[in-house]
């Protein structure tokens, strides 16, 4: 079964859903690069979201697996080009955290878009996971609801947020605001409900990220009445704050901060990465191309025109590189790798 056998049976399964060939990615991440997708599809509610990823990893259909499934990992490619049964798929959020290669991703690549977000009883959200988290923060508060306004200036999905588990500005991480999780599994082809309490989490973890078969389709979320006026301040505070030295041209912060046990021997409290790359290593500002790391956040790669990843990529290593020299250590990744580097 080759791609384009698979596109043009997509095609003509699902006539009213967007669907693409070699089609460019870019234009779904913030920082602008990345090749294309063999196969892209374009989803704007759940129902079409479920309903083609049940199409393509069904049993009783065409591309049936027949055999355990070999979901997409990050940093990893496949380089066939035939799939019969193990269709790598790439499930874009807002592409906020994710560098994709130059020769981009070889495999099916979905860019969920669904939008809906209802209030239950009890504070309670819930909201497809392709919901922007700013509509998210904007809908809670206009409904009373306090919480979620420390997620200011970041430009996530609400699957990639769970993904994720993002950090907030007052340190808190998104689990904690959730009550349970829809869930497609890839594997058992069902649309299965999690509270959220069974699943593990901690900083910029959850345990999704090991078992890449669970498709975020929509979260529950827990929230509290509040002085929502203050709350309002406070999003727009944060807003300015970030606003100073983030920029929307990246991918946030490239690297996880190193542990109080690795900062400590060294300079004996806890350092950002971001620090480091500027105090240490001098490098805030320096450019490869059109990658350069920012001159305002050192954790910051910006894109000022038309980087690609591989100059992207080589600002990384560079840091790596002196890190590895000076400290014998080397940070770990915050953004994925998508596709062949
Ligand atoms: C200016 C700026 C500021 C930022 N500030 C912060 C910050 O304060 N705190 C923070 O934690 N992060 C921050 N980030 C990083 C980024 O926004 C988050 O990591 C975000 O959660 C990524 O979500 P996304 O929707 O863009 O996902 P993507 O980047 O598209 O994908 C990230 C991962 O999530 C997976 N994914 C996405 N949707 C689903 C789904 N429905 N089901 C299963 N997997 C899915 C993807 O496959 C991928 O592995 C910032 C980024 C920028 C550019």
């Amino acid at each position: 079964m080759d791609t384009q056998k698979i596109y043009s049976q997509l095609l003509s399964q699902f006539p009213d859903i967007e669907i693409y060939q070699n089609h460019p990615l870019a234009p779904y991440t913030t920082v602008k690069i990345g090749g294309p997708a063999d196969i892209f599809i374009y989803t704007k509610n759940s129902k079409d979201f479920t309903e083609i990823l049940k199409y393509l990893y069904g049993k009783d259909n065409v591309f049936s697996a027949r055999k355990p499934l070999k979901p997409f990992y990050e940093g990893a490619s496949t380089s066939k080009n035939s799939l019969p049964g193990e269709i790598p798929i790439i499930i874009l959020g807002n592409g906020s955290n994710i560098l994709i290669s130059d020769t981009g991703i070889r495999g099916i690549v979905f860019k969920n878009s669904s939008n809906k977000i209802e209030i239950l009883p009890n504070n309670q959200i819930k909201v497809d996971s392709g919901v922007q988290l700013p509509q998210l923060i904007n809908f809670s508060l206009d409904h009373g609801l306090v919480g979620l306004e420390e997620f200011a200036y970041i430009p996530s999905s609400v699957g990639g947020a769970v993904f994720g588990n993002i950090h907030g500005f007052d340190k808190h991480d998104f689990n904690q605001f959730l009550d349970s999780i829809e869930i497609f599994d890839l594997i058992t082809n069902e649309l299965m409900s999690y509270r959220a309490n069974k699943l593990k989490w901690s900083y910029d973890y959850s345990s999704l990220q090991g078992q890449r078969n669970l498709i975020v389709v929509s979260a529950t979320l827990n929230l509290h009445p509040g002085d929502t006026k203050a709350a309002k301040q406070k999003y727009q505070d944060i807003i300015g704050k970030k606003i100073t030295n983030q920029s929307m041209k990246s991918l946030g912060c490239v690297f996880k901060n190193p542990l109080e046990s690795v900062c400590l021997p060294i300079w004996g409290e806890k350092k950002g990465a971001g620090w480091i790359i500027d105090n240490e290593l001098n490098l805030k500002g320096t450019s490869i191309g059109d990658a350069q790391i920012s001159p305002l956040h050192a954790n910051f790669i910006l894109n000022n025109g038309h980087s690609t990843a591989t100059d992207y990529l080589k600002l990384i290593n560079l840091v790596q590189s002196q890190m590895q020299t000076k400290y014998n250590f080397q940070f770990e990744l915050e953004i994925k790798l998508f596709g062949k580097f």
